[in-house]
């Protein structure tokens, strides 16, 4: 597929899989995936499985994300986990303010920018998650609530930084539950991001941003969602879980 910017797919595993799945796994899209170059791929395990999966994927184009991190570097942070330490594992990529960590964990926009700064001052790329939830949807409030989030999340990065992150528009009431946006609905809110990116950095800046899909993708959406013009790859859960529907996802998307 001929687009503007390199589609990025990463696999969000949630807290899925003991170690010894997750080697499982990450050996059989190693086989099915590892030497794919048109497409960034980014498998994001829980914490305690990064070690293993990052040797399994060592000598494959396959790179590694965490699903979080701290906004601190070191120090009495019980239960937290620093940059640093992502990096012993060649993590590359860090999902920051998804929507369950958003809703449970009550993160907000001013700590999702803190950390956003964090994980590149530790040399690592940030996927920054936004997206509304039904009600406000319904309410007319989805422009108004990412147009909040874009800001509010990124507002400690410069500029060349910002050209770096990953956006990942995720609606809320997509995640999980089966109901894909419609590729109209996720190109509308991918050019409405990438509008409000081009106020704050500028149009050139704007356009080299990845701004990722997520909720509810599978084989039989993929393709349909990766070819929007505005949409640059696709952030996976339930769909990331099982080799099949992955390696699916990705070769209906390239
Ligand atoms: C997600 O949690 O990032 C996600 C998109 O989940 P799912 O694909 O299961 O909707």
């Amino acid at each position: 597929m001929d687009k503007e910017r390199k589609l990025i797919i990463a696999g969000n595993w949630k807290m899925n899989k003991t170690v010894a799945e997750a080697i499982d796994l990450a050996q059989g899209l190693k086989r099915e995936l590892g030497n794919l170059k048109d497409v960034d791929i980014v498998l994001c395990p829980p914490f305690t499985a990064l070690g293993e999966v990052s040797k399994v994927i060592l000598d494959s184009t396959l790179r590694l994300g965490a699903q979080n991190m701290s906004e601190h570097n070191v120090g009495a942070y019980t239960g937290e986990i620093a940059a640093v330490m992502l990096k012993d594992f060649s993590v590359r990529y860090v999902i920051l303010g998804h929507s369950e960590r958003r809703q449970y964990q009550k993160e907000t926009d001013d700590l999702v920018a803190r950390k956003a700064l964090t994980a590149f001052n530790g040399s690592l790329i940030p996927i920054v998650c936004v997206g509304e939830t039904l009600a406000e949807r319904q309410a007319g409030q989805t422009e108004n609530v990412v147009g909040t989030q874009i800001r509010g999340s990124l507002a400690a990065l410069s500029k060349e930084q910002a050209i770096e992150t990953v956006i990942a528009y995720e609606p809320v009431w997509a995640i999980g539950t089966g109901h894909t946006a419609s590729p109209a609905q996720a190109q509308a809110v991918h050019a409405f991001i990438r509008r409000t990116l081009a106020e704050i950095y500028g149009e050139p800046a704007a356009r080299k941003i990845r701004i990722q899909y997520g909720g509810s993708v599978k084989p039989a959406n993929a393709h349909e969602l990766m070819t929007q013009p505005d949409v640059d790859g696709a952030l996976v859960g339930g769909a990331s879980l099982e080799q099949r529907s992955f390696v699916d996802i990705i070769k209906n998307s390239i």
